[in-house]
C-alpha cells in the first residue's frame, strides 16, 4: 500500500468531520436516490414497456394482442376474416382498411353539400369547387 496520494493523516480527518455529519450525508443520500431512480427507469425501459417477445424473432411490443398479430406473420393464421367476402388477414388493422372498400366509409363531410370523402386531401380539393360558385364567397 502506498500512501503518496493521500494526504496526511491529521487533515484527512479533519475535512471527515466537517463532511459527515452534514452536508456529505445529504449529498450521499440524494445521489444514491438519483442512482436507483435511473435503474428503475432503465429496468422499464427493457422489461416493463415491451414485456412481449416474438419466439420467431426479435420483434418486441407492449401489447399481447399485437404480439399475437405479429406471430400470426409467421405461422400463417388469419384469424382476422372479412364478414363481406372471402377476405382473411393476419392483422386486424389490414382487415379493417379492407373492410371500408365494401362499407364505403366516408368519414370526411362537405359542410355545404351532402357530399363525402374517404380521405380528408379529397375532401379539401371538393371544398375548392364551392369557393366562386357560392354568391356568399
Ligand atoms: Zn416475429
Ligand atoms: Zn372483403
Ligand atoms: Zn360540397
Amino acid at each position: 500500500m502506498t500512501s503518496k496520494m493521500k494526504p496526511p493523516p491529521q487533515v484527512e480527518r479533519e475535512a471527515n468531520f466537517e463532511w459527515t455529519d452534514g452536508r456529505k450525508a445529504e449529498e450521499e443520500w440524494q445521489s444514491s436516490t438519483c442512482i436507483s431512480n435511473n435503474l428503475r427507469s432503465n429496468a422499464s425501459r427493457q422489461t416493463g414497456e415491451k414485456p412481449y417477445t416474438c419466439p420467431f424473432c426479435s420483434y418486441r411490443t407492449s401489447r399481447k394482442a399485437l404480439l399475437e398479430e405479429h406471430i400470426n406473420t409467421h405461422t400463417g393464421d388469419r384469424p382476422f376474416s372479412c364478414p363481406y367476402c372471402q377476405y382473411s388477414s393476419s392483422h386486424k388493422s389490414i382487415l379493417k382498411a379492407h373492410i371500408r372498400r365494401h362499407t364505403g366509409e366516408k368519414p370526411y363531410a362537405c359542410a355545404r353539400c351532402p357530399y363525402r370523402a374517404t380521405q380528408k386531401s379529397t375532401l379539401n380539393s371538393h371544398m375548392l369547387t364551392h369557393k366562386g360558385k357560392d354568391p356568399v364567397a
